[in-house]
């Protein structure tokens, strides 16, 4: 190992959420910040195991990153299409949203363009906190200890696997959504006669037209708690959560608020698809009837309570029936997870923290539950000490929906965290001189 090397921001992960936040500093004149970025992916792209031909993004396109804070940015989607030359074609297109391979394009665009110094390929490993020196030390794969006052946490949300199916994921026949493409490449329809899908979300839909289209052969299973599929609910007051002031609402409330608010929330964005591929699942079912088959069902009202290995290599996936209470065993080959990701918090499907912070959420402040305290800024200061770490991208159960798994508020995220970045740096400058 060698000796750490010093830097006043270190950020983790470079997906679109530290992107915004690297854009948002490098745009305010006064930064001169020593930044380094740690992205373990060696080629980063966007999502790059659900870029499924024909699929959509599913935020207005000038929710990109940088437009809500300053729509002069040269970073913006729009500016994107008008220098690759397609602005024109592109607004003759005859679909709302972008397809989701062009944005992908767009943010790839970016992170070219953009000067933030990156280290590719590296992950990192740990974080670890020094109250003496009220410095963070972060360990990446390479070995190598970065130190700074000042970190952005931006990894992503954990997937969630459900407990059924922990420790099957390593067995070939399950894959989460995240790594669907490169799993999809060994799909063989010779020995993979039915796949399954858990979920009701807008992937488990796409994911089952991609493997309907990819392997006219294969048998589709959607399995879901919902009585069955149903579409988003993007009516305009139900969105405007997804203005800042609802945040703000948000994160002054308490956790029980916050808990009756989700229930509101929610079918905006989870367990709930769009309707065009919606409609699009709904009449190739029907077609299929037409030729006398039956290639794809949807297994609704129904909790996956088991998960056994079946016969030839098979899974057989125990479901109960949330109504009647009746048992089923379902036997697929391959089971795609469309089960989503973590949140933060204390409930079913939550946990305390992201893991990277394993080494060090005991020294940062959290509450009586053991939920880590995040001001409304993003950050999470030390027990003793003031250094903080910003949730960047992590924060839907104390900020809301409009945060985490969208990238609906992403730039205005940014502008609040590179503020009070550069706040925090300017202090430590003033305490550092008055001191000298
Ligand atoms: C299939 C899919 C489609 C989606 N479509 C939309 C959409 O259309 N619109 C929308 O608003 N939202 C969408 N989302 C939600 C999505 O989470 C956000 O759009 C966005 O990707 C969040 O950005 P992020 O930077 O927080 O996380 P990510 O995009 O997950 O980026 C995190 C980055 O951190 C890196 N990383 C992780 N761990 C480490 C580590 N230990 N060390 C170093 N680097 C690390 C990863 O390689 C990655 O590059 C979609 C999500 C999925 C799964």
């Amino acid at each position: 190992m060698t000796d750490p090397r010093e830097y006043d921001l270190i950020g983790i992960g470079f997906g679109p959420a530290n992107i915004a936040l690297a854009i948002a500093l490098e745009e305010d004149p006064d930064t001169e910040l020593r930044t380094v970025f740690v992205e373990k992916s060696p080629v980063p792209q966007w999502q790059e195991n659900m870029l499924l031909g024909g699929s959509d993004i599913q935020h207005h396109p000038l929710r990109d990153l940088v437009s809500l804070r300053n729509p002069r940015s040269r970073y913006s989607f729009t500016n994107y299409l008008f220098e690759n030359q397609r602005l024109i074609e592109h607004l003759n297109l005859p679909t709302p949203f972008p397809l989701r391979i062009e944005y992908a394009d767009y943010i790839s665009w970016v992170r070219r363009t953009l000067s933030a110094p990156v280290i590719y390929g590296t992950a990192v490993i740990g974080i670890e906190f020094d109250p003496e020196t009220d410095l963070y030390t972060v360990t990446t794969s390479d070995g190598d200890l970065l130190t700074a006052p000042q970190v952005s946490l931006g990894p992503g949300r954990t997937p969630l696997i459900p407990d059924e199916f922990v420790g099957t994921l390593d067995s070939r026949r399950v894959v989460h959504l995240t790594d669907y493409l490169s799993a999809a490449g060994t799909f063989d329809p010779a020995t993979d006669r039915r796949i399954g899908i858990v979920g009701g979300s807008q992937s488990a839909v796409e994911l089952a037209l991609d493997i309907r289209r990819r392997f006219p052969a294969i048998d589709v299973g959607i399995i879901t708690r919902s009585w069955s599929l149903r579409a988003k609910d993007h009516s305009p007051f139900s969105e405007e959560i997804y203005f800042p002031q609802f945040t703000d609402y948000y994160h002054r409330s308490s956790k029980a608020a916050r808990r009756r608010l989700d229930l509101f929330t929610r079918p905006t964005n989870y367990s709930a698809a769009d309707l065009d591929v919606l409609e699009r699942l709904y009449a190739e079912m029907y077609e299929d009837r037409l030729h006398g088959r039956s290639r794809t069902l949807i297994y609704g009202d129904s909790e996956i309570v088991a998960v056994a290995s079946g016969p030839h290599e098979a899974l057989t996936l125990t479901t109960r029936n949330a109504t009647t209470g009746h048992h089923d065993e379902l036997v697929f080959d391959r089971v795609v997870l469309a089960t989503g990701f973590r949140d933060m918090g204390g409930g079913q499907d939550d946990e305390h923290h992201h893991p990277l912070l394993g080494g060090v959420h005991r020294c940062l402040r959290s509450d009586s539950d053991g939920d880590l305290l995040v001001e409304r800024d993003y950050s999470v200061r030390p027990v003793s000490g003031t250094a903080p770490i910003y949730l960047n991208g992590l924060c839907e159960s104390t900020h809301g929906i409009g945060d985490a798994g969208s990238f609906s508020l992403l730039s205005l995220r940014a502008e609040l965290i590179a503020r009070s970045i550069l706040d925090c740096h300017d202090r430590s400058r003033a305490g550092t001189s008055a001191s000298a």
